[in-house]
Parts: structure tokens; sequence; C-alpha cells
């Protein structure tokens, strides 16, 4: 099969990799189409010692699995793979397991490649009113869809989004369901307009915002972030942080300790409440995809992602 590899610090466009069995309970899908995000541009630079196949966010086509009347239904499929035995497991948090595996981030290979074989109890069957470019964001979706299930958000909540780049604008639609006094924050009028189209407001500067802020979500993908979070963030408010960076951040402790500052980190959401929305056209994911490159092209498609200005590159994958 074809496929994007991540290999002894390089990375590579192989013509014809084995395509991967699958294990006991294990289900083969024939990828259709895959986002490249932030976290694969971190781990060809080394985030995680990853080495394979990157690519975690995905839909595709199951060809073969233990029950036949499923082969050929269309999924996308969440990415941890825990160990089922562990306390973690056990208590139903298999996201912490610690001897889990993760779909093209940690020792299992993803989504940039023809093939990729998952527990068939990940994968989730799409309705066909969803269509293959707006469901290779459900995993990012999920992913902001994490926050309502660490943070109360009602209408009284007065929240902040700071980034405008792919996550940030999925995290500020999903934030605007909850009915929230919302803000988002970015550097770039074209991303916000996404935004401003569906009736958030946004803001290219923090110029002049006072320590009021109930919730501040950082979602900038920069070390920066999470310093600006907490100089907006109100006394006894919530900093939840969505930025991984390979690289470290220093921020001042004193203000989280003196002023009771509830720092979260946030990471992989529920996927039922992502497919939902995209289903009932409450988030629009459309705008975010700036261009598809065929897999053949996919270490040009990487380097693309990571330019300026750049929101979505898709790899296709027929
Ligand atoms: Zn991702
Ligand atoms: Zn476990």
């Amino acid at each position: 099969m074809k496929a994007i590899v991540f290999e002894s610090g390089k990375l590579s466009f192989e013509g014809a990799r084995p395509a991967p069995r699958p294990a006991p309970g294990e289900a083969l899908i024939r990828v259709t189409l895959a986002g490249i995000c932030r976290t694969d541009l971190e781990i060809a630079l080394g985030y995680m010692g990853f080495s394979g196949i990157p690519g975690h966010e995905f839909v595709g086509v199951i060809e073969e699995c233990g029950d036949e009347r499923l082969n050929g239904k269309r999924v996308t499929g969440e990415i941890n793979i825990p160990c089922g035995k562990c306390a973690y497991c056990r208590r139903r948090m298999g996201n912490h397991c610690p001897d889990r595996k993760v779909l093209g981030i940690l020792g299992k290979d993803g989504a940039f490649a023809e093939y990729l074989t998952l527990p068939f109890k990940n994968l989730h069957p799409l309705p066909d009113s969803i269509t293959d470019e707006e469901a290779v964001f459900i995993e990012p979706l999920a992913s902001a869809y994490e926050i309502l299930e660490q943070v109360r958000v009602d209408e009284d909540t007065r929240v902040c989004v700071l980034g405008d780049g792919r996550l940030g604008l999925l995290v500020a639609q999903v934030m605007a369901q909850t009915g929230c006094a919302l803000l988002a924050v970015g550097r770039h009028e074209e991303k916000l307009s996404i935004l401003k189209a569906r009736g958030i407001p946004t803001r290219t500067s923090i110029e002049g915002l006072t320590r009021e802020l109930d919730l501040v979500i950082d979602c900038t993908g920069s070390a920066e972030g999470i310093r600006t979070a907490l100089d907006l963030v109100r006394p006894a408010g919530t900093v939840v942080v969505k930025t991984t960076v390979a690289g470290k951040s220093e921020i001042d402790l004193s203000r989280i300790v003196v002023d009771e500052i509830a720092l979260i980190g946030s990471r992989c959401g529920p996927f039922q409440p992502a497919i939902q929305a995209l289903e009932e056209k409450r988030v629009d994911v459309r705008p975010l995809v700036s261009k598809v490159f065929p897999i053949d092209e996919g270490v040009e498609a990487m380097r693309y992602a990571g330019e300026k200005g750049v929101l979505k590159a898709l790899l296709k994958m027929a």
C-alpha cells in the first residue's frame, strides 16, 4: 500500500509498504481521507519519539471484520487503544491507560496510508448526511467537546478562546452551542471571519481586555498561549489548555496559587456529540479545508500544513 512514513527522523512516501493485518478484535479499514493536524507536524519534529505511519484523523470503509454485515460501512474511529486490564481501564479511563497505544501517535501505525487497523469497538459508523471532508474533523471536534465534559459552561459563563487555528475555530463553534458569553481572539481576520459568519464575536488583540473572564481556553499552539490565558482569567477562574507543543513553557505559578486558578489539561473527547453536531449542521467545518493532496504528495502536504495561514490539509488515498 501507499503510505507516509516517519522513520529515523525522516518523513517519506512509500509506494509499496505492506498493508497491516487486523489482530483479533480489530477491523481492517480502507482509508478514504485523512486530516493533517498539528500533532502530526510535531511528530515529524520528534514529538513522542514516534516511528511509523503518522495520522489519526480519518474516514474510511470497513474491508474486513468479524461481522460480515459491517463490511463496506463508512466509519471513523477513536484513536486510543487501552490495554483493558489496568486500574485506569477498569475505571473506564482508558484514554489514560499507561499501556495504551494511540493511532499514529504511540505504538500504532496511523491513517496516512491506504489501510489501517483499529479495534472494532473504536469505530463509529457515519450517517450519509456527513461527507468525507466533514468526517475527518470528527476526531478534533470530539477533542473540542472534551472541554464540556471537564468544565461547566452555561449562559452566564464568560468564555474566551485564544487561537484561530484549526482547533481554535472548532472549540469556538462548540462553545457557542452553550449560549455562553463568547469571545474568540486570533491574529488573522480571514480565519476569524469563519466565526464571525456564525455570529461569534472576535478580536485580533487582547488589548483592553481585563481579568474578568470565567474560562479561557488556550488553542494557540504556542508556548505563549498559556501565559496570555493566565493574564485574562479572573480570580478563581479556569484555564483549559489544548495546546500541545514539543517545547516547554514557563509560567507564573504564583498567579495560579494566589488567585486560585484551575488549570486543566484537555485532550481527546467524546465522538458522539461531535458526530451529532455535524449531522445537525450546528458546526461548520467545510471552510476549514485549505487543500486536498493525493497520498503520493503527502510529504509536500505535511510541509504545506505547517505554513502560515493554512488551516486544514487533507490526504486523499484513492
Ligand atoms: Zn489531531
Ligand atoms: Zn489499561
